[in-house]
């Protein structure tokens, strides 16, 4: 997002391999010169609430996201997507978090697969080799 100020008042074009952030290219100046090569949140966001409807018939899902400018971008674009969706926001999964992750790490725990299995964190070949102990290692930091 610093980059946003000095590239449109100094009219040197930056692009982002990945800045999803929806304001950083819709960022109100008369003379854009920030541009992008991923999708906005807000396309991503629609992406990912219509499989979560699709795919696993979500209802009321629950959000994680980070507290900042990202987090943010994400958070309007998910709930205008699920409100688009016709589906609602579940508000209580931050007061249950604690017990969701205590739950994720005994089932990590509990799975005797070594890199990941659709019982734990999803088969290999979609999440990769290290989506177990990757896991592992955010649900310890998490429940510590
Ligand atoms: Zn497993």
């Amino acid at each position: 997002m610093a980059i946003v100020p000095f590239a449109n008042t100094s009219k040197v074009p930056f692009i982002s391999v990945w800045a999803a952030g929806t304001p950083i290219t819709h960022n109100g100046a008369a003379e854009n010169y920030v541009f992008r090569v991923s999708a906005v949140d807000e396309l991503v966001d629609q992406a990912m609430v219509g499989r979560a409807i699709a795919k696993y018939g979500a209802k009321k899902p629950g959000l994680m996201l980070i507290n900042n400018s990202w987090g943010e971008s994400n958070e309007s674009g998910l709930k205008q997507a699920l409100s688009a969706g016709g589906i609602g926001l579940a508000e209580r999964v931050f007061q249950i978090l604690p017990d969701l992750l205590r739950h994720g790490r005994q089932t990590l725990e509990a799975c005797a697969c070594k890199l990941g299995c659709p019982s734990c964190v999803g088969p290999v070949n979609e999440v990769g080799r290290r989506a177990k102990a990757t896991a592992a290692r955010l649900l310890a930091a998490l429940t510590a």
